[in-house]
């Protein structure tokens, strides 16, 4: 979710501009430092989001996430926040925090299947992908507002990109894994089915509609590259024909976030950051692999089906 703040970030950027070319500088974007990335982790109301509080407190994922985010060069801190949210299974972005609401990690639990799927998404990276994407896309937003980064087209979309692009800098395995854990992410919040019924208003929503989102990570993917992702189109997730233009749509996202976002990485930090993440996701992922009442699961996971 963008940031309501939105508005004010741009009467800022205007006032700074404005500050900037008195003092004699046509530059306005502001200075920043890596290592900037705070978080907490607020203990629940609701008793059935304690093991997942628990569970990411304990292997420690936010801290993870914190040193993965490092590299970025930001003006001022950065918060991430887990924390309920009322009954609301969303995550956002607002003064300085990315809050991401256990109701949404939860549904994220839920819609996991039971058992590795044999397309080849293992039932760990579909709960990994989706959420490694929703901290990435608010990320996306936070980064946008603080470096005031200008958005062609609805910045909603812009995150997405942000969050596929760092995703495929993971390295070509975890890339693959996060990368379809994601699209799976989307594809689960559609009605089962080649044609689906929905009420008009929903395209009127700031998002893409979840299968849009789905196809634009994979299309994303594959044209970054198209012989890890061929089976995507091979097996039909991707249509063939979005397929042949994607190799333009990751040029025009590599263009971008090479000229506007990446003025702002710590480039020795983010050299580390595939080191990063395989050091850290193995224990989530093998602590994922089963659904919580399965034989070999562990007990902090026992609650991780339990509904918002
Ligand atoms: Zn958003």
């Amino acid at each position: 979710m963008r940031p309501a703040a939105a508005t004010a970030a741009i009467a800022a950027a205007t006032v700074m501009a404005l500050t900037f070319s008195a003092a004699g500088t046509a530059n306005a974007v502001p200075t920043g430092k890596p290592n900037q990335i705070k978080y907490t982790y607020v203990p629940p109301a609701n008793p059935a989001h304690q093991a997942i509080y628990d569970q990411m407190k304990q292997g420690r994922a936010l801290e993870h996430l914190q040193e993965l985010l490092s590299p970025l060069r930001l003006p001022y801190p950065l918060t991430l926040t887990v924390a309920g949210c009322d009954g609301v299974p969303n995550a956002w972005y607002n003064n300085d925090v990315i809050k991401v609401c256990y109701e949404l990690l939860a549904e994220m639990l839920k819609n996991a299947p039971k058992e590795d799927l044999p397309i080849g998404i293992s039932r760990a990276d579909t709960i990994l992908g989706p959420v490694l994407d929703v901290f990435l896309h608010e990320t996306g937003h936070a980064v946008f507002h603080m470096l005031q980064i200008p958005i062609l087209g609805r910045q909603e979309d812009a995150a997405d990109q942000f969050a596929a692009y760092l995703m495929l800098r993971l390295g070509k395995d975890e890339a693959r894994r996060m990368i379809l854990g994601a699209a799976y992410g989307y594809n689960i919040q559609m009605p089962p089915g080649h044609r689906v019924t929905v009420p008009v208003d929903v395209f009127s929503d700031e998002h893409s509609l979840p299968a849009q989102r789905a196809y634009n990570v994979l299309c994303i993917a594959y044209g970054a590259d198209r012989k890890l992702f061929a089976d995507v189109v091979e097996e039909g997730f991707l249509p063939k024909k979005r397929a042949e233009a994607c190799s333009y749509e990751y040029e025009d996202l590599t263009f971008a976030m090479t000229t506007l976002i990446g003025p702002h990485i710590d480039k020795k930090l983010a050299g580390k950051f595939h080191e990063v993440w395989a050091r850290t996701v193995n224990e989530r992922r093998a602590r994922l692999a089963r659904p919580p009442d399965t034989p070999g699961a562990t007990p902090a996971s026992v609650e991780a089906g339990g509904k918002p």
